[in-house]
């Protein structure tokens, strides 16, 4: 053996990273430390327990427009490993996916379990060890890196650090007392919390394509929104969090959040709409008939928001109510107090700087020989597969420059 290469944290990022860093220096021994008494635990339940492993959009710069923080960092990185490099490597490795028309890919099986067994079986074709219940507290370093483990203490010569996502800082303050910068981290990807909204009496109600915005803010989310008995989840909500988790975190989760119900149709187009509708309806109630692509449940709704009875005739409007119907239309707005996790499903925002890592190789600038991967960095996505897709990217990198 020409080194011991320790890689701390036992998911994602830690198992790709391990893996490919005994297929690149076999002489090596690799070893995992997992602090609980499970591996790749998040891998199981992802996706709903069938792990959307990564996206299609394979385009380096493209991909990295889906991550609010570190796209220029993944820029770069992508351009080593990509999306579709990810693709090859399951499907050499007999893992078959599968492409759904949003973009997502996830294994033909439909269940993570097959990834978490592929893993597990080229650690044991490699000759990668495991150890569980082995928490890392304390690194030194002198001429090799001493860990002080919740199992005893262990010497190795190159690290990749690899332990996700940490809501607190504090978990993060060994990192930092040997001279990283951390990130304070925030939660991302949650959905709204609207107690007070009669909206919520509409749950279920599924818009295929709508705009949302937090008022005051740039900042805006596009696709499918989910009205649910607690506020509005979807991707389209999901987005808006993820790029504005630090300013939503700084407003304690208390703003008011605007919604085109009708994407991104714009109010000249919407009045002109109106009017071929006052045309085509005429005598018809407004209430029973309308050419949006929203149900009706939620157009009558709309309409009592706008304060316009549904047995009012289309051609009966004054200018004052297509005055609020168009504002009600394109420009809703909806008081959040507070947010609530997506089906379990959330990352951190925050972690390690990416000013002290080395994209080319993913080596801290401060500790030579310490190498990081997944989202223990100040790396986050959007859903669908983006996360993961981080991970195996930083990992293949860590894993493969490790052993120089
Ligand atoms: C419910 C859920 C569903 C998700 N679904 C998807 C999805 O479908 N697609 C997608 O792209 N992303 C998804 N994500 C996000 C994705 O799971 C994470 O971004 C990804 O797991 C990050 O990988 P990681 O290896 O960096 O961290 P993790 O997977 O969190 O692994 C870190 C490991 O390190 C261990 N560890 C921590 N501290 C120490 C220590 N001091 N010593 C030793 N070990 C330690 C932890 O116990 C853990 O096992 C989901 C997240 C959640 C919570």
């Amino acid at each position: 053996m020409s080194g011991r290469i320790v890689v701390i944290g036992g998911g994602a990022a830690g198992f790709f990273s391990a893996i490919r860093a005994k297929e690149v220096f076999p002489d090596h021994e690799v070893i995992i430390l997992e602090k609980s008494q499970k591996t790749l635990s998040k891998v199981k339940v992802s996706g709903g327990g069938r792990c959307n492993v990564t996206n299609v959009v394979s385009d380096p710069k493209e991909l990295s427009s889906f991550y609010p923080r570190g796209q220029n960092f993944l820029k770069k990185a992508f351009s080593q490993f990509t999306s579709s490099d990810t693709v090859r490597w399951f499907e050499e490795r007999g893992i078959k996916l599968k492409v759904y028309p949003d973009n997502c890919i996830f294994p033909v099986a439909n269940n993570s379990q097959v990834i978490i067994d592929c893993f597990r079986g080229e650690c044991e074709r490699l000759g990668v060890q495991i150890e569980m219940s082995t928490g890392v507290q304390k690194i030194i370093k002198n001429e090799r890196f001493k860990l002080t483990t919740s199992n005893g203490e262990l010497n190795a010569d190159k690290l990749i650090v690899t332990i996700g996502g940490q809501p607190k800082k504090s978990s993060l303050q060994w990192l930092e007392e040997m001279g990283h910068t951390i990130i304070d981290p925030v939660p991302s990807l949650f959905t709204f919390n609207m107690p007070d909204e009669p909206i919520t009496e509409l749950m279920g109600n599924v818009i295929e394509k709508a705009k949302v915005k937090i008022k005051g803010e740039k900042l805006e989310g596009n696709g499918p929104l989910l009205i649910t008995h607690w506020g509005m989840s979807g991707p389209a909500i999901l987005q808006l969090s993820a790029w504005g988790a630090r300013i939503l975190h700084d407003k304690d989760y208390h703003f008011e959040v605007l919604v085109n119900w009708l994407d991104s149709t714009k109010e000249s187009e919407l009045r002109e709409q109106l009017t071929f509708c006052q045309e085509d309806y005429n005598d018809k109630h407004i209430g029973n008939v309308h050419p949006f692509p929203i149900t009706l449940r939620l157009w009558k709704h709309l309409l009592m928001r706008s304060g316009i009875k549904e047995t009012t005739r289309w051609r009966e409007l004054g200018k004052n109510q297509l005055n609020k119907l168009v504002n009600t239309l394109i420009n809703d707005c909806y008081q959040v107090k507070g947010k609530t996790t997506f089906k379990e499903e959330f990352v951190t925002a925050g972690g390690v700087s990416l000013q002290d890592i080395n994209v080319q190789t993913m080596e801290s600038k401060k500790i030579p020989g310490m190498y990081f991967a997944g989202e223990v960095m100040d790396i986050d996505g959007i859903t669908g597969g983006f996360n993961f897709q981080a991970a195996w990217t930083t990992a293949f990198i860590a894993g493969s420059n490790v052993g120089t």
